[in-house]
């Protein structure tokens, strides 16, 4: 039973179908000190909220180092790729970022028309992460193990660059994943003491959190930890907000600067909101009305 709960903490989703460029960086994106970084616009015809925050926080993650994040992105499986190829061509100045999020956009309406429409209906954010960043494979293993019997499972949910948070009882982003990661529960066979690890093969690059429950805080940084050597930690990058079916952003720079967009509000910008250090891991969790719904975090 207590296997049961402790796989709920965090869940799966069900089955699914599913030279470092630093000058370039600068130039296209103004990322350093300018009040013009860019995002995605809002397409009021078929309403595309949920494309514009994912990945206007993905392009911001990308361009800082285009060719380790290309192939990074790569794993993700095809939309993911459809959507590096794009960005590519962005830097090039063949195509909008707008035009980048369409192309996407059409190849996932076209695999799963019902999860990403056209028109006004709404796509849910975690169908969007799933398909986007879920990685095809698993990054690591997950066992449990009996202290008493040496009784030992594999775990079903293992460690992959998308997880989804179901329950708040661990407060915050990081304690959860920690505890994901590593804790105690009780044997089936004995009743003994059990030890359930889940770790990652090597640096995941990226890991992004569908955040399915209230009451979440949001960390600055979250710690994942291996098979061997040092446990590391990757920075935030991105939060999603939702509110009244509509999703805006807070990204956050290798500067540590938060900069807010919305593709209705501010459109192709972003609007400088001041230093991480203003905001705390509450004041993370929501933006005006908005409630995070997701969090990426990704190495610098
Ligand atoms: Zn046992």
């Amino acid at each position: 039973m207590q296997n049961n709960l402790k796989q709920k903490f965090i869940d799966d989703t069900p089955e699914t179908d599913m030279p470092k460029l630093k000058q370039q960086r600068i130039d296209i994106t103004n990322n350093s000190n300018s009040d013009n970084l860019s995002g995605m616009t809002w397409d009021s015809v078929n309403h595309s909220c949920a494309y514009d925050a994912l990945f206007t926080v993905i392009y911001h993650i990308w361009c800082k180092n285009i060719h380790y994040w290309s192939q990074n992105f790569n794993q993700y499986g095809e939309h993911s790729q459809i959507l590096v190829q794009g960005l590519n061509q962005v830097v090039r100045g063949q195509i909008t970022l707008n035009n980048a999020r369409d192309n996407v956009r059409q190849a996932l309406h076209i695999e799963c028309p019902a999860k990403f429409p056209y028109g006004t209906i709404g796509t849910d954010i975690s169908d969007l992460l799933t398909y986007m960043l879920k990685n095809q494979n698993t990054l690591g293993t997950a066992t449990e193990i009996c202290s008493s019997c040496n009784y030992e499972r594999e775990l079903e949910i293992k460690p992959n660059s998308l997880i989804f948070i179901t329950s708040s009882q661990f407060k915050s982003l990081n304690n959860t994943f920690l505890n994901w990661q590593e804790s105690q529960g009780h044997c089936d066979s004995c009743e003994g003491v059990t030890n359930i690890r889940r770790k990652f093969n090597q640096n995941p690059g990226l890991v992004a959190f569908s955040i399915q429950v209230g009451g979440i805080t949001i960390n600055k940084a979250i710690k994942v930890t291996k098979i061997s050597g040092p446990a590391i930690t990757l920075p935030l990058k991105g939060i999603i907000y939702l509110s009244n079916h509509h999703f805006s952003i807070h990204i956050i720079t290798s500067e540590k600067n938060v900069w807010f967009h919305d593709g209705i509000a501010t459109g192709s910008t972003c609007i400088l909101e001041g230093p991480l250090t203003n905001f705390s891991d509450k004041t993370l969790r929501k933006h005006n009305s908005g409630i995070a719904v997701a969090a990426i975090y990704a190495k610098n």
